[in-house]
C-alpha cells in the first residue's frame, strides 16, 4: 500500500504559550494500570499503603513484552483500586492515590556521565522506567527497537521479522494541528533530549540519526543544539500542513521508503521513529533512573489559547481544566488527542495516561452538528486518503456491519488520520465507523 503524500489540510494552529502552567496538587490521582496499547500491569499496592514518588505500583506482566510498569507520580497514600473511564469509551482499573506532596522538579542540568551506558544497561533502565512512545497506539519504547544484540535482551514473538535499524528518526513535529508539545520541547532543548537521543541511538544500533523540526518557528534552529556529533543531521518539514507530522508520512519523507501496512513497523524499512517527548523521558530514565510518571500535553481552550505543560499521570482532565480556568459548557466537547483523530470524552474524571497528547475544549457554538447523510459517491475522500484506500466504500461496509468485507478492502491499512471525514460533504463519521469495525473484528478474533 503506497503512502499518498498529498498535503491536504491546513487548520488554524495557534502558537503555544511559552510558559508551562503550574497546576495545584489534585485531591486524587487515578493512575491507570494500562496506559498504552499493550497489556495492563498488575497492581502491587493495597489500600492505605504509603508510597513514595517513583515507587512501583503496577508490575508488568513478565510474559508480555508489550506490558509496562506503572509508578507513583508523587508521594501519597493508596486509597483503593477503582475503575475509571479511559479514552475510546472504555473503563479500566486505576490505583486511586491521595497525593501527600508534589512531584520533585526535573533538574535543569543532568549529572555528567563518565561512562556511557552500554546497550544492555540502557535497555534495562528503559524497561524499568516504563517509558512508552507517545501516541494513541503507544507501546513501550524498547519494544520497537532492534537492540544491539536482540537475543540477549528480548524474546520476540516467533515469526517476527526485524531488520537492523539504519536510520533513527527523531521528530520535533507535532502529530496534527492543535498539538504543540513537540515544538515546545524542541524550543526548550532540555539536556534530557540529547541524552535520550544518544541512548536511543546506542540501543537501536542505528547508523545515522535524523532530527526533524517544524519549519514554522524557531524550533528548527533550536534543534541545532541536539546535533552534537557527525552521525546526526537535521531537516525540517511544514508541520502546519496535515498529515506531514504523522509517523508513516515522516518516515517516507526522511528515508524515501514506505512502511508496509497494516503492521506499520518502521523496522521493516530499517528505521526507528521516536518523537522528542519520548527522547525526553528516555534521557531522564538513563541519566537519573527516573521512571516516566508524567506526560507532556497541549491544552487548547475555546478562546483559542494553546498551553503546553507536563502533568502527572493519573491527573483527572477536569482538574487540569479547572486550574486553567476552562469550564466545558453543556453541549460543548472535550476531545483527547487532536482535532482530526482525537476521542471525545464524557467524564472529566478521565485520567491522563501515557497515550494522551492533547486536550481540546470546544464551546457549544464551536461544535459542528450534523446528521450523517448517505455517501453520494463524490470520491473526495479517496483523493485525500494518505494510504490510498477508498474510504467511502469502506465506510459503507462498516456502516452495515460487513466487517469482513471491510477487512478484505484493507481496513487495517487505515491510519485513522481523519482526512476523509474532514472533506466528506455528507459529513459521514468515517473514523468512528473504522474504529468500530476494527474493534468488532478484534473482538471476534479474541472470542474464537
Ligand atoms: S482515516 Fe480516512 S483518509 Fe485517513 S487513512 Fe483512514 S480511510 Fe484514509
Ligand atoms: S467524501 Fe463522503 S460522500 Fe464523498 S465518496 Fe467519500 S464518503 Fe462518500
Amino acid at each position: 500500500m503506497n503512502l499518498y503524500l498529498r498535503r491536504t489540510v491546513r487548520l488554524a494552529d495557534p502558537r503555544p504559550e511559552p510558559t508551562a502552567a503550574d497546576l495545584s496538587l489534585p485531591e486524587r490521582l487515578f493512575i491507570p494500570l494500562r496506559q498504552h496499547s499493550g497489556p495492563a500491569a498488575e497492581a502491587i499496592v493495597e489500600p492505605d499503603q504509603v508510597v513514595s514518588e517513583g515507587e512501583l505500583i503496577g508490575r508488568p506482566d513478565p510474559e508480555e513484552f508489550e506490558s509496562a510498569p506503572v509508578h507513583a507520580p508523587c508521594p501519597g497514600k493508596v486509597v483503593r483500586l477503582v475503575n475509571k473511564p479511559l479514552i475510546g469509551g472504555q473503563t479500566g482499573p486505576c490505583v486511586e492515590l491521595e497525593p501527600t506532596g508534589p512531584p520533585s522538579e526535573v533538574p535543569g542540568e543532568l549529572p555528567q556521565s563518565h561512562h556511557e551506558p552500554d546497550p544492555g544497561q540502557i535497555f534495562g533502565r528503559l524497561a524499568a522506567a516504563g517509558v512508552v512512545a507517545s501516541g494513541i497506539q503507544a507501546l513501550p519504547v524498547i519494544r520497537d527497537m532492534t537492540p544491539y544484540d536482540q537475543d540477549r535482551f528480548l524474546d520476540r514473538p516467533e515469526g517476527t521479522e526485524v531488520k537492523s535499524i539504519y536510520t533513527l528518526i527523531v521528530s520535533g513535529v507535532d502529530r496534527e494541528p492543535g498539538l504543540a508539545h513537540q515544538r515546545h520541547l524542541a524550543q526548550a532543548n532540555h539536556p534530557a533530549l540529547s541524552r535520550g537521543i544518544n541512548a536511543i541511538h546506542t540501543l537501536s544500533g542505528a547508523a545515522k540519526t535524523v532530527v526533524v523540526g517544524d519549519s514554522r518557528g524557531g524550533e528548527a534552529r533550536s534543534l541545532a543544539g541536539l546535533l552534537d556529533h557527525g552521525l546526526r543531521s537535521a531537516m525540517t518539514v511544514d508541520g502546519g500542513l496535515y498529515p506531514n507530522g504523522l509517523k508513516p508520512v515522516l518516515i517516507k519523507t526522511v528515508t524515501g521508503d514506505e512502511t508496509p501496512l497494516p503492521l506499520g513497523d518502521p523496522r521493516e524499512v530499517g528505521a526507528f521513529f521516536v518523537r522528542l517527548e519520548t527522547a525526553y523521558w528516555v534521557g531522564l530514565a538513563v541519566a537519573l533512573g527516573r521512571p516516566q510518571t508524567g506526560k507532556w500535553i497541549t491544552v487548547t481552550s475555546p478562546d483559542g489559547r494553546c498551553r503546553v505543560m507536563c502533568v502527572m499521570l493519573g491527573t483527572p482532565v477536569g482538574h487540569i481544566l479547572e486550574n486553567l480556568g476552562v469550564s466545558p459548557a453543556q453541549g460543548g466537547k472535550v476531545i483527547i488527542g487532536g482535532m482530526l483523530s482525537g476521542y471525545t470524552i464524557y467524564d472529566l474524571q478521565t485520567p491522563i495516561t501515557k497515550q494522551m497528547g492533547g486536550v481540546v475544549v470546544l464551546d457549544p457554538d464551536q461544535v459542528v452538528r450534523f446528521e450523517p447523510q448517505p455517501c453520494i459517491g463524490c470520491g473526495l475522500c479517496a483523493r485525500v486518503c494518505p494510504t490510498r484506500l477508498v474510504p467511502g466504500m469502506l465506510s459503507k461496509y462498516c456502516e452495515y456491519g460487513r466487517f469482513e468485507a471491510a477487512e478484505e478492502s484493507n481496513l487495517a491499512h487505515c491510519i485513522e488520520c481523519g482526512l476523509c471525514a474532514y472533506v466528506c460533504p455528507a459529513k459521514r463519521p468515517m473514523v468512528h465507523y473504522f474504529r468500530h469495525a476494527k474493534e468488532e473484528l478484534l473482538a471476534g478474533r479474541t472470542a474464537q
